[in-house]
């Protein structure tokens, strides 16, 4: 980000939103940053609001009152970037071309809150005065700041001002990556981490390029030297398990190998793939393209499952809930 100030708490950084008591996303109970800004495409997200990085527009139809209010066809709206279809229902329809550059002061005038945007600019001490307000749940249960994504490691001076703040404010702390960025973004980042979380998406090459629209070089390169560059950080490992792409024993073995000998990667957890956050394409305007998938059986995840188990000689695991 551009004309930055030299003071790091009032760095600004594109926050998704913050989320309180989270228990999947490290140790004990959680407060969850969400920055915007992905450099994957997997063809499976569920977050599509965390791609872009700048702030942007989304419209519920189901919250405009439409002829009756009519608010966002008249300037300041952009000229033709709402409009209604003369015999379709009363709500408006949108022209997200035209409607792209729309902002929060442009979204605030709309009544019913049917337009919104999908992240803000926020400084460092603001985030951190709001995951403050839960330090009495971090102090009694060992839990923390986590940041997530869209990709931590494509805002690292953001990232590490907010992590490096959160040690000095006492909380523990963890980020969830796909580490698809340049090495250097990471070493800023990861001397202010207690836990990465990281994922495996497929171990192929040629099949990560075709679910993620990268291949998996750099990632894999970027995991290994993060093993043993950090070793007092604790690496967890996670893949989203999804039928039809990586939910198979050969992903799951070709990951063991690659963790196990690693003495810090403590965990590989699986995230049953759901279809939770595919109503947030209709509200960016976009299509969602897996729609054929579904979750996987709870037979196949036990399956998967005590293969990990066997790995790290455990006799069984309870199923971690997952994104
Ligand atoms: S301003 Fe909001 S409620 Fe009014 S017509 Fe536009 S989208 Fe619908």
């Amino acid at each position: 980000m551009k004309n930055q100030p030299t003071n790091p708490s009032d760095l600004k950084g594109t926050v998704l939103n913050i989320q309180r008591y989270c228990s999947h996303d490290g140790p004990g109970i959680r407060t969850t940053v969400f920055l915007k800004g992905c450099s994957l495409r997997c063809k499976w997200c569920g977050n599509p609001e965390s791609i872009a990085f700048k702030p942007e527009l989304s419209y519920d139809p189901q919250k405009c009152t439409g002829k009756a209010c009519g608010r966002c066809l008249k300037p300041p709206f952009p000229e033709g970037a709402f409009y209604f279809v003369e015999g379709d229902d009363e709500r408006v329809k949108v022209n997200w071309d035209l409607a792209a550059d729309c902002d929060q002061a442009l979204a605030s005038l709309c009544p019913t809150g049917a337009l919104e945007m999908f992240g803000k600019l926020m400084t460092v001490n603001e985030v951190l005065d709001e995951v403050e307000k839960d330090a009495s749940f971090y102090r009694n249960t060992g839990g923390g700041m986590t940041i997530s994504g869209g990709e931590v490691m494509l805002q690292p001076d953001f990232a590490a001002a907010l992590l490096k703040g959160a040690h000095e404010r006492g909380f523990n702390t963890a980020v969830e990556t796909a580490c698809n960025v340049p090495w250097s973004f990471i070493e800023k980042v990861l001397p202010h981490v207690d836990t990465m979380l990281h994922d495996h998406k497929l171990t192929v090459p040629e099949r990560h390029k075709k679910w993620t629209g990268v291949d998996n070089k750099r990632i894999l390169e970027n995991f290994k030297k993060a093993y043993e560059t950090f070793p007092d950080v604790v690496f967890i490992a996670r893949t989203p398990l999804i039928p039809g792409v990586n939910a198979d024993e050969e992903h799951i073995r070709a990951v063991l190998e690659f963790i196990r000998p690693h003495k810090n990667v403590i965990d590989y957890e699986l995230l049953p793939y759901h279809r939770f956050g595919l109503g947030k394409y209709e509200l960016l305007g976009e299509v969602y393209e897996l729609d054929d998938y579904k979750t996987p059986s709870a037979d196949l995840v036990a399956r998967l499952q005590a293969i990990i188990d066997e790995a790290f000689g455990r006799k069984e695991k309870t199923s971690p809930g997952g994104n």
